[in-house]
């Protein structure tokens, strides 16, 4: 029997965790509100909650538009389909991401591309992109990955430059600062999720913000069985889906919002600084570097980098080990997306992939070209959820020992 709980010792965090999602009385009192109101849907939109809602939302991003829709996967195919792309367009993601930033361009037909990230900041490598850019190519997608910060300055030069869209994917994002401005007020169109794992949440839910009027009419129409704005129910103006948000959410996420900036985004900050400090101080372990371009700090997961040569031990048994001793937390949160679901299967010319795919796009063709992705999402990143850094510093610290023991007895893992 060893001192490590998955050799048979005692867990480290015997304690009880910072809960999630966070909810008091100011919810439950806005979701009656709601109850009572009766009208509970999002139509006609934006319906009253929904509207004070998204201006809040605008507002809080340095944005003159917010539209809210039904999940953050839906938002990234609306805000691409409002940008009239579509059918073997081409859309450059990040290899490191959620399935959704790449499926989201498969929804209309078009093909997602990817690249590889930058070791310091785990988004998408700017010096990368023109590379990947092609007769074809309609928009990048950058990804705001964990409390990182894509290098939104380089990638909208290069956007100008090619005459293509830039969507940001914020889901891991609200309230970040990027030099001085919103994530989320870059891009033309930018995708927020309020899915229950999001620093923000209403079960589920989305929303795209934007600067320009006319991109968010067509949001609004997308959304909305193609109708344009708050009229009566047959005229139909274009093309959409129903993709509108309920009044219920609507009620939970004000609130959401206003405890983010109030309590949750300093509080994380406090003890993502303590974390980063601790873990700094332990053999085979690190956080990725501090980056002074990020002016207001959020945070989905925060990111421990960790050295499988100083040990020889492979990253995924001390991920096990930390699990065992109390910490819940994950390796390979995301893989390289080429390896994920439908996407090696494409050249093959398989069923299960998509028409535009099947037979001519390879995506192993990326396995290899996007080494940092590979290397991070197998061996390196250990990644801790942001409700972790949501409770008191004595609960980050009883984490940090945690780490530190298994370090510290990682002999045990060589067995
Ligand atoms: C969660 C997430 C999405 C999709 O959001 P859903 O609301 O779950 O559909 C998109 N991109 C990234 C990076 C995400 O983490």
């Amino acid at each position: 029997m060893g001192k490590l709980a998955i050799t048979g010792g005692k867990k480290a965090y015997q304690g009880k965790f910072p809960g999630w999602p966070v909810w008091d009385k100011k919810e439950e009192k806005a979701l009656l509100e709601a109850l009572h109101k009766t009208d509970w849907g999002g139509y006609p939109p934006p319906n009253t909650i929904t509207k004070r809602f998204c201006a809040k939302f605008a507002k809080k991003h340095d944005s003159q538009y917010c539209f809210t829709n039904a999940s953050g996967t839906v938002a990234l195919m609306l805000a691409l389909k409002a940008l009239d792309i579509g059918w073997e367009d081409e859309v450059i993601v990040p290899a490191l991401t959620f399935v959704a930033t790449a499926s989201c361009a498969l929804y209309l037909d078009a093909i997602p591309v990817f690249v590889d990230v930058n070791p310091d900041t785990l988004c998408i490598d700017p010096d990368k992109i023109e590379a990947a850019i092609t007769r074809k190519t309609k928009a990048i997608i950058p990804v705001h990955l964990g409390a990182h910060a894509a290098e939104m300055d380089k990638i909208m030069a290069i956007a100008k430059k090619h005459n293509i869209y830039v969507v940001e994917d914020c889901a891991h994002a609200h309230g970040m600062k990027y030099k001085g401005k919103s994530a989320g007020a870059y891009g033309d169109i930018n995708c927020f999720s309020f899915q229950s794992s999001k620093v923000m949440t209403a079960g589920e839910g989305g929303a795209c913000t934007t600067n320009e009027e006319s991109y968010y009419d067509k949001l609004v129409a997308l959304t909305n069985a193609g109708r344009k704005g708050p009229r009566e129910g047959t005229k139909f103006d274009t093309f959409g889906w129903a993709l509108r948000m309920t009044e219920f959410q609507s009620a939970i996420l004000e609130v959401g919002l206003d405890r983010l900036f109030k309590v949750q985004m300093p509080t994380k900050q406090k003890n993502y600084k303590y974390f980063q400090k601790r873990i700094a101080g332990i053999p085979a372990l690190n956080t990725l570097p501090d980056d002074k371009n990020i002016t207001r700090k959020s945070g989905y997961g925060f990111i421990a980098m960790y050295d499988e040569g100083e040990f020889g031990v492979p990253r995924d048994k001390v991920v096990a080990a930390l699990n065992a001793e109390g910490v819940p937390c994950f390796g390979a949160f995301y893989e390289p997306v080429y390896n994920v679901g439908i996407f090696p299967l494409a050249q093959d010319g398989s069923p299960l992939t998509l028409r535009q795919l099947r037979g001519k796009v390879d995506y192993r063709k990326f396995r290899g070209a996007c080494p940092v992705s590979e290397n991070v999402a197998y061996h390196e990143t250990i990644w801790v959820l942001h409700r972790m850094f949501l409770g008191t510093e004595k609960q980050t610290a009883l984490m940090c020992d945690a780490f530190e023991k298994v370090i510290e007895n990682i002999a045990e893992l060589k067995k």
